[in-house]
């Protein structure tokens, strides 16, 4: 056995292998050591391999699913090695000692998933494979649970941007390529050349050439290459379903590097969690495909004006009609996720209840059109969806007369196609039907016959059927001449047979057996029907998913009172009481009321340095104009009251690195490569926000290079930009910058506490507000106490001779200074250590406390 399983692992390379034994996975050495920490399942041994103990542990077949799942979470690959044959088959083969055959049917692996319980259903599952052909990137990503494949060329520095905006599970690389992410599967060279992946693609759709599909470079053709090979890997020849790939062209959609993407917590908050971000916010649909397809539109907003205004025209068909809106969402509310299904079913791994979500899902399409299709005056993108929901009549049809209302996920019981779609079956199934009931006539009869009326007709896996008598009646039917022959004496009963019970049983087994196969046939014909509208399906998937985007778009703009854009061609960008979902949120959960603000832009005022206190407010509306953006432009209504926006060909957000420090890799080196990429990617037509760029240094530095990167910016940019700012001195470049203009977060001080007001106002900030935030967040009163006193000596320092840092010579150590109040503290405390609390009247306590409050002031 060893040998069989060591030469298993082999093939397995760095998978865990998940080896077949009965009822149970097992899983030796390395692996099991590794599986039972993730599983936190016990280690045990069995046998010894080289003079040693090997580990093993092992998880049942039955369950098997939901420790696969925590195996690929925690980042593991898993080659499943079944027994291929029955123990007979071996026996037959080569005798009586001969060892059930094994082979590896299939490798499950983070990107390569189709099981429901495997997924998660809101989240696509992507698998991207990555190349370069001379000199070029080239970009393939699949969904194989839906079948759908992008394809992309890019340059080696945008490649990064590529994959944050694709978002893979798992990504395959060729080997000995320097640039291959760390993560990476490699994979062999030669899976990834252009003639191979054509190749692949013209034989895996059955076509002569791709021109049908679309213009494919020679980079996307060797990455669609390394794709399809890794996946005919994986599945050991049995590829998933793949659609026709789409070529992705770069300038379609609103470009977005890494940075950006996990600055504004677009899919996910920066603590990697779909809570707390963008999509979790605006989130409403009502299926795990609708979902999945938001997700997609928000990692790549387009920049086509009127793709944008297809989709704003379908989102503001269902905003404008409550009711309408409602009906649709009640359908799709209980819409099976029939690309998922169809992906399982292409895949080879469907189950009936797959063609059962099949028939319903799109029995529900078809419902949903008879509800749209005759309603006047519709929007273009849902005349140009509606085909795809209607035409599977013959297929739904074709299932509803063949399976059960609700087919079960497994096929070795049977039972799962409907009565009278086949007369031979229904046939069978009466045969075993009457010899069930002439079983129960047998009892009755025996009952009689024997006057044993505890005697009962029993079934197990091991006996069949069998007769059985408590022990003390066991006598009568133990008789020669009884008809009763002895299987079984057991503690307290006895087991018989008998002629007609044996009749009876072997007809169920044999109508049974010939009924399970006749379910086996019709069910391969009903998956090879599904196959044939393979495309089909898809489309409609695709429509549904669309759809419920639209009605969710419209449902959360309905509830949060948000707006239409209005997309144009300028360079303008006026928004007006706009507001942050993420923040507005989690505000209003708190019962607090959310500040809206106007952002203006135009092309004589396109850059805006904002100041103002900290927790002022300043990232919060730099965020919230991005996202304003970006919603408009993956085709949503925005959080504002009005919104013009200019199209934006690509969107950068900064953050000064101190503000990241929890990430634990920023680093004012991040911070300044980040920033170098905005100078030289940024188009007139981005939008670019800076979020305290320069705070990582020190404040000459920061504030030099701060300095530098506004007049860079606004000269030789020119785009729309944002920039947040502590530095009060950046206001001087008001002076040289023509198209710059001068704001801050409005805050007061009242009664000597801080009231920060949330509220843009035109100006630079008059002060820092640095002291008073620090009160208010709790530094204690003697250092807030001496910062001022510091504070005055400095712009002291700073009026007499213009410089930022003069004056600090003249200062005491703030060290000394300390000092002296922590004695005057001492003495306080000695004070109150030697009261005796107990012995004190009213009257001396009150007295004491007095004395004590005149002493410290
Ligand atoms: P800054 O960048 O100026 O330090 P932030 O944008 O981080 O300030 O905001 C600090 C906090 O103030 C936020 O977490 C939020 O609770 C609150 N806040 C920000 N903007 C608003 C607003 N427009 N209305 C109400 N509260 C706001
Ligand atoms: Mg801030």
């Amino acid at each position: 056995m060893m040998t069989q399983y060591l030469a298993l692992k082999d093939e397995a390379e760095d998978c865990l292998l998940f080896y077949r034994m009965g009822d149970f996975f097992e899983l030796f050495f390395g692996d099991a050591q590794k599986a039972s920490a993730v599983l936190n399942i016990a280690l045990t041994t069995r046998g010894e391999h080289d003079g040693a103990p090997v580990p093993m542990c092992g998880v049942p077949v039955h369950s098997a699913e939901g420790y696969l799942a925590r195996l690929i979470r925690a980042g593991c690959r898993v080659a499943i090695a079944e027994q291929v044959e029955t123990p007979e088959e071996a026996k037959k083969r080569g005798g009586s000692k001969a060892l059930v055959k094994r082979d590896i049917v299939r490798f499950v692996t983070a990107g390569t998933l189709t099981e429901e319980a495997l997924l998660e259903p809101r989240s696509a599952n992507i698998l991207a494979a990555i190349c370069t052909i001379r000199g070029q990137c080239g970009v393939a990503a699949c969904d194989i649970s839906t079948g759908q494949m992008m394809l992309e060329e890019c340059d080696p520095q945008s490649l990064d941007a590529a994959l944050a905006r694709i978002g893979a599970n798992e990504v395959v690389a060729p080997e000995e390529w320097e640039s291959a992410p760390d993560e990476a599967i490699l994979r062999p060279r030669s899976d990834f050349s252009s003639d191979g992946g054509e190749e692949r693609l013209r034989r895996l759709h059955d076509v002569a050439t791709l021109d049908g599909f679309g213009e494919f470079s020679k980079p996307m053709l060797a990455a669609a290459g390394g794709l399809i090979a890794y996946l005919d890997h994986v599945g050991r020849g049995t590829l998933p379903l793949l659609l026709p790939p789409v070529a992705h062209s770069g300038t379609a959609a609103l470009a977005m590097d890494a940075a950006t993407r996990s600055s504004l917590e677009i899919l996910q908050s920066q603590q990697g969690q779909r809570k707390g971000s963008l999509l979790a916010a605006i989130d409403r649909c009502v299926t795990g495909a609708g979902a999945r397809q938001l997700a997609e539109d928000l990692a790549a907003p387009l920049c086509d004006q009127q793709a944008i205004s297809r989709r704003l025209g379908l989102v503001a068909y269902f905003h404008d009609d409550a009711l309408r809106r409602g009906d649709v969402r009640d359908l799709l509310r209980g819409l099976p996720d029939i690309g998922r299904a169809l992906g399982r079913v292409a895949a080879g791994r469907g189950s009936p209840r797959d063609l059962g979500q099949l028939r319903d899902g799109l029995r529900d399409a078809q419902r949903l059109y008879d509800q749209l299709a005759s309603l006047p005056d519709k929007p273009e993108m849902l005349e140009a969806l509606l085909p795809a929901l209607t035409g599977h009549g013959a297929l739904t049809d074709l299932f509803a007369r063949a399976l059960v209302a609700s087919p079960p996920t497994e096929r070795n019981q049977g039972g799962y196609i409907a009565e009278g779609f086949d007369e031979a079956l229904d046939e069978l199934r009466s045969v075993s039907g009457n010899a069930r009931r002439a079983i129960a006539a047998l009892e009755a009869r025996y009952r009689e016959e024997t006057g044993v009326s505890s005697l009962k007709i029993k079934h197990n896996g091991v006996l069949g059927y069998f007769i059985e008598v408590p022990s003390r009646h066991a006598d009568a039917l133990m008789a020669a001449d009884s008809g009763f022959t002895h299987r079984q004496t057991m503690a307290s009963a006895v087991r018989f047979n008998s002629l007609h019970l044996h009749e009876e049983a072997s007809r169920i087994a044999e109508a049974g057996g010939r009924a399970l196969a006749a379910e086996e046939a019709h069910f391969e014909y009903l998956v090879e029907q599904a196959a044939l509208s393979g495309r089909a399906i898809a489309d409609s998937a695709a429509a549904l998913a669309r759809i419920d985007v639209a009605a969710g778009q419209a449902e959360r703009a309905a509830q949060g009172d948000w707006c239409q854009p209005d997309i144009v061609e300028d360079r303008s960008l006026a928004i007006s009481g706009g507001r942050h979902p993420v923040v507005e949120d989690a505000l209003s959960s708190r019962g607090e009321r959310f500040v809206a603000n106007d952002c203006t832009l135009t092309q004589t005022d396109r850059l805006w340095l904002i100041g103002g206190p900290n927790m002022g407010g300043k990232s919060t509306f730099l965020r919230q104009n991005a996202l304003i953006v970006l919603l408009a432009q993956a085709g949503g209504y925005v959080p504002a009251t009005s919104a013009k926006i200019g199209l934006v060909d690509r969107l950068f957000s900064r953050v000064g690195a101190s503000d990241n420090l929890a990430r634990g890799r920023s680093t004012f080196m991040v911070e300044m490569v980040e920033t170098a990429a905005i100078l030289l990617q940024a188009s007139e037509r981005s939008f670019v926000i800076l979020d305290e760029v320069g705070r990582g240094t020190s404040t000459y530095d920061g504030l030099a290079l701060a300095w530098a990167v506004v007049e860079a910016v606004h000269e030789q940019i020119g785009c729309r930009c944002l920039f947040a700012t502590h530095y009060h001195e950046l206001s001087r470049l008001a002076e040289s910058c023509d198209s710059l203009s001068l704001h801050h977060v409005r805050a007061r001080e009242w009664k000597g506490d801080l009231v920060l007001l949330h509220e843009l106002a035109e100006g630079a900030a008059d002060r820092s507000y640095g002291l008073a935030v620090a009160r208010l967040a709790g530094v204690p009163k003697a250092v807030v106490a001496r910062a001022g006193q510091v504070l005055g000596k400095l712009e002291k320092g700073r009026a007499e001779t213009g410089g930022l840092a003069a004056g600090l010579g003249e200062l005491p150590l703030f060290a000394a200074a300390a000092e002296a109040q922590e004695e005057q503290c001492d003495t306080l405390r000695e004070r109150l250590q030697s009261v005796d609390v107990d012995s004190l009247s009213p009257r001396e306590a009150l007295d004491l406390l007095y004395e004590l409050k005149s002493e410290a002031q």
